[in-house]
């Protein structure tokens, strides 16, 4: 049977571009897309909309009934740089929105729920080099306290109530379509946007600052690929750990440079550089390959390719 999907976040740097991958696999009246603000003209028009708060229970609760919901996919946080400014909102809008939904599980008004999660649950005592997928967990953000919390509390639905909840640890995500939300890795977008704006960049990490990166299209095949799989191959019920590539600034603005010789880049860390320093390098996603049969396409040369044709293209 046809999901019938209510995403949550939609007009965000992931949710836009979900929103518009799962109005083509299932057709755009079973997808209904919904936000505390309208997104940007092709996502609006490309199929139903809502306005909706995800800490206001009773309306998504309302909206549910209305559409015939099945599957919530959650995409509204306050993300890990912005949460550090306003902690107590980033935990009331981050945890308080993920109960809603698991409730609504809970209570057999929807059947399945897609939660983010994020390297950021991972701390400066986990191990930085191919971070397993069970480690030492210490996370010193609100951001990343609020996706491990998160994270225990997807499995604790799952086991004791039988919600069907999938989650994947996003990596920091790359994407052109729209302007990412106040993350620690949004220097890897600003960067492509100065490249062609100015010739030049000055980033807020230090040029040796290596995490673990990915294409929007991965992730969002990712996220498809968990919610297609059977339920019995998702054991991971807490959130899978997900990789495609790990680089530093310098090796980006490398990649830039073949394509434009003049480019330039300098350094000037600020506060995100302290958030930076507490992630993994790299990331083993070994569970995600065995269990549903993950595997990243995009390397960082083919990232800066289409970033650089795509962005050109807009102007
Ligand atoms: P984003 O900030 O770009 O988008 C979030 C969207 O949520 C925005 O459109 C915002 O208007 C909306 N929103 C905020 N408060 C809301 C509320 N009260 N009710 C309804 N909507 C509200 O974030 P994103 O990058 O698209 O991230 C989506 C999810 O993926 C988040 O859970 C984030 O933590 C996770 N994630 C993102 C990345 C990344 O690199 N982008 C990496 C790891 C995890």
């Amino acid at each position: 049977m046809t999901p019938r999907i209510l995403i949550i976040g939609a007009c965000g740097q992931i949710g836009s571009e979900l929103t518009l991958a799962l109005r083509d696999m299932y057709g755009s009246e079973h997808v209904i897309a919904s936000d505390i603000r309208e997104g940007h003209e092709e996502l609006m028009q490309s199929g139903p909309f809502e306005i909706l708060d995800a800490t206001d229970k009773e309306h998504i609760t309302a909206c549910v009934k209305k559409h015939g919901i099945t599957d919530i996919y959650l995409m509204a946080a306050m993300l890990s740089a912005t949460a550090e400014k306003y902690p107590d909102k980033a935990w009331a809008l981050n945890m308080n929105s993920l109960f809603h939904v698991l409730d609504l599980a809970k209570d057999k008004q929807v059947e399945k729920i897609f939660w983010p999660s994020s390297i950021a649950v991972f701390g400066p005592s986990t191990p930085k080099q191919d971070t397993p997928q069970q480690t030492v967990m210490e996370p010193s953000t609100v951001y990343g306290i609020s996706k491990l919390a998160g994270e225990r509390w997807c499995e604790y639905y799952f086991k004791n109530y039988g919600v069907d909840v999938r989650s994947i640890r996003y990596p920091g995500l790359i994407s052109w379509k729209t302007k990412p939300g106040g993350g620690t890795t949004d220097y890897a977008i600003d960067i492509y946007h100065k490249a062609l704006e100015k010739g030049t960049y000055e980033c807020f990490l230090k040029k040796d600052t290596t995490l673990p990166m990915m294409y929007m299209d991965d992730a969002i095949a990712a996220t498809t690929n968990i919610m297609k799989a059977d339920p019995e191959s998702v054991k991971v019920r807490s959130s899978y750990n997900l990789s495609a590539i790990s680089f530093n600034p310098e090796e980006m603005a490398a990649t830039i440079k073949k394509r434009i010789p003049d480019f330039t880049i300098s350094y000037a860390p600020d506060f995100r550089q302290k958030i930076a320093d507490t992630w993994p390098q790299s990331i083993d996603d070994s569970r995600a390959h065995e269990d549903w049969g993950w595997k990243a396409k995009y390397d960082l040369d083919n990232i800066t390719e289409e970033m650089l044709s795509n962005l050109q293209s807009l102007v």
